[in-house]
This record gives C-alpha cells, structure tokens and sequence, in this order.
C-alpha cells in the first residue's frame, strides 16, 4: 500500500492536489471535509450533529472524525492506498490513524505539507467563496478556519516529523509545478 497525508491549513490545494494524486498514483481519496459535506446535503443524522461546527469553522469533535474515518478505511478494504485530504487535523486523530493503520498491516509513508501564507489563504478562499456555496467560506468564518489550523491543526507537523515523515512543499506557484515537487516527495517515500 501506499497511504499519504496531505496537510496544511485551509485554502492550502489539498483538494486541488489530491485529484491529481489520486489519477497518478490510483489511490483512494479519503477527505473528511468531503465526507461531512454529503452527509450535511443529505440531512442525515451525523450532518445534523456536524454542521454547527463545519458552518462556524470549528473542528468536528474527535470522537465523530475518528468514527467516519473508521467506516471510510473500512469500506475501501480493496485500496492499494489512501490519500488522506483533511485527516489528521488533531495529534489525537493522528494517534488513532497510526494504530488503525497498524491493524491493517500498513502505515503513513508520507506527509506532505503544503505551505501558504495566510494572506493568500484568505485570497483563495475568497475567489472560492463566490463559487462554493460553502458556509464556512464567509471571511469571519475562515479567520476561525485558520485560528483552529493555528491552534490545533499545527501539532500534527511535529508529529510526523519526529517519524521523520514530513516534506514541506511549497504551496504556491503553478499547480504543476507544486505536483511534480509533490511528486518527488511521494517518490522517494515509496
Ligand atoms: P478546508 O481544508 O478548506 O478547511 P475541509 O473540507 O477539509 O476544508 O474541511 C471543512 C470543515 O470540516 C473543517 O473546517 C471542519 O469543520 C470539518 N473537518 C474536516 N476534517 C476534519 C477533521 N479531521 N477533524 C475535525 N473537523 C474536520
């Protein structure tokens, strides 16, 4: 298996990147974010419990994250690998993928971490916003965003870095251009 963990803050192009990853490398696409999004449009009873937090910016309790990974992993037991888009976003969620990895037989390879200043965070957002339709896309909305990737979310760097598992890839320029260092990254990790 292959398992990477695309990291870094909101309007980062996680979700940019792992499109391209996943055509490149035929991995499966697990992106939380994705995942809370359908449940919230279909009105279904964990989109009801997580749509306060996701429209407010907050973090989705841990308790709920891990669970809806859990049956994500599960449900793509054929997968040659996983590229995890918005998981682990807390040291804990971390931890917990460790072990179900573990269980598994498998691990995280790589974790690349894309890096953006929060000045073009808050631009990208903004262009998005008028096309996503996406609550949490309002700009007192993302300044949460970013306060939770800041106080939270930043942890899980060091994390991985003591595993000796983090590349830091520069996140802005050309999108191909920021693929092939990606690339390079996952490469070298295999
Ligand atoms: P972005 O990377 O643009 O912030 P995502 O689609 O990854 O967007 O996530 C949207 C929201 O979903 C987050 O702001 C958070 O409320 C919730 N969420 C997604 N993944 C997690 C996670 N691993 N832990 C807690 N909350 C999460």
């Amino acid at each position: 298996m292959l398992n990477i963990v695309l990291f870094g803050p909101p309007g980062a192009g996680k979700g940019t990147q792992s499109e391209k990853l996943i055509a490149k490398y035929k991995l499966a696409h697990l992106s939380t974010g994705d995942i809370f999004r359908d449940h919230i449009s279909r009105k279904t009873e964990l989109g009801v419990k997580v749509k306060e937090y996701i429209d407010n910016g907050l973090l989705v309790p841990d308790e709920v994250t891990v669970g809806i990974l859990k049956a994500a992993i599960e449900a793509n037991a054929g997968a040659t690998g996983f590229i995890f888009d918005g998981f682990p976003r807390t040291v804990h969620q971390a931890e917990v993928l460790d072990g179900m990895l573990t269980t598994l037989n498998t691990k995280i390879h790589s974790v690349i971490a894309l890096d953006v200043n929060e000045d073009e965070l808050k631009k990208r957002i903004e262009i998005r916003r008028q096309t996503s339709g996406r609550a949490d896309d309002d700009a007192e909305k993302v300044l949460k965003r970013i306060d939770e990737y800041f106080q939270k979310t930043i942890h899980v760097l060091p994390y991985y870095e003591a595993q000796g598992k983090a590349v830091k890839v520069q996140g802005i320029g050309e999108i191909e251009t920021i693929f092939t260092a990606i690339c390079k990254a996952v490469d070298s990790a295999k």
